[in-house]
């Protein structure tokens, strides 16, 4: 089997006296697709948002394709990692989060073209044309003028994911990106990401709670609950076939 290109290696992480996270070791694999599941507050967020760089862990070690996320050599030595070390990593990953986070003042083709010019500092012409085939990927090739405002909630997710998608990410992270949608608008966001992992070919992480969805797409199921992953396998083995009866109940809410 190929290398992981993501290792969580004995993390936790504590916000206070709260444990959030307590142990939590896991490989990803290039082109694997991973849905976490859990109950609200079983730290799904957080374990996404660690690999985002957005939050630090207490203990324990991320690796991205072989680089430490938090720390990094110095004069032979292991130290905290700076921020221009932080800015390179984070540009492996892509994330989508529940509520869009577009910027209100750039128009969508802008949305998509800033983060590969300013934090990449890639060619204009070359970005403005990739970011142009992502929006014509998500449907939205004929909105690129559109400012985020003039836009539904469906679209404003598929404008964040050809954001997304426009860094060529190794890993692209899903933070419940169907949740604050209105019902009528699911299907069509959940469609395009079916698009992207049946398609590329970069690893995936998707916090969700469309149970259908995840057992369609997903190689690997994590159900996390009270900051450990209790059970780990293929969507069929965790989503239909677990006995873990804490799982069951968890499950039991959806159908
Ligand atoms: P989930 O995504 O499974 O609902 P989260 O990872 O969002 O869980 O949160 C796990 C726990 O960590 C919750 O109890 C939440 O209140 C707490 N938490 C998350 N982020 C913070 C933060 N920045 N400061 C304090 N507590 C936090």
């Amino acid at each position: 089997m190929s290398e992981p290109i993501v290792q969580y290696k004995d993390v936790h992480k504590s916000f206070g006296d709260v444990k959030v996270l307590k142990g939590i070791d896991l490989d990803i694999h290039p082109a694997e697709k991973v849905a976490v599941i859990g109950p609200s507050g079983s730290g799904k967020t957080t374990i996404i948002r660690m690999l985002m760089t957005l939050e630090e862990p207490t203990s324990g070690d991320i690796i991205v394709d072989g680089t430490n996320l938090w720390k990094m050599e110095k004069n032979g030595a292991m130290v905290d990692a700076n921020e221009k070390h932080l800015r390179q990593v984070r540009g492996d990953i892509g994330m989508v989060f529940q509520h869009f986070n577009l910027f209100p003042h750039m128009t969508i083709l802008e949305n998509c073209m800033t983060a590969p010019i300013n934090v990449k500092g890639e060619d204009k012409k070359e970005v403005e044309q990739r970011s142009m085939e992502m929006l014509e990927r998500v449907g939205l090739g004929d909105k690129f003028d559109n400012y985020p405002s003039q836009l539904s909630g469906g679209q404003k997710q598929r404008v964040a994911m050809a954001r997304a998608l426009v860094m060529r990410p190794k890993v692209m992270l899903f933070d419940e990106v169907t949740s604050a949608l209105d019902p009528e608008l699911v299907g069509e966001v959940l469609e395009v990401i079916r698009d992207i992992a049946k398609n590329d070919d970069m690893a995936m992480v998707l916090v969700t709670h469309e149970m259908d969805f995840a057992l369609d797409i997903a190689d690997k199921v994590l159900f996390l609950d009270e900051g450990v992953i209790a059970e780990q396998g293929s969507a069929a083995d965790v989503i239909e076939h677990s006995e873990n009866p804490r799982l069951r109940e968890f499950l039991s809410r959806f159908r």
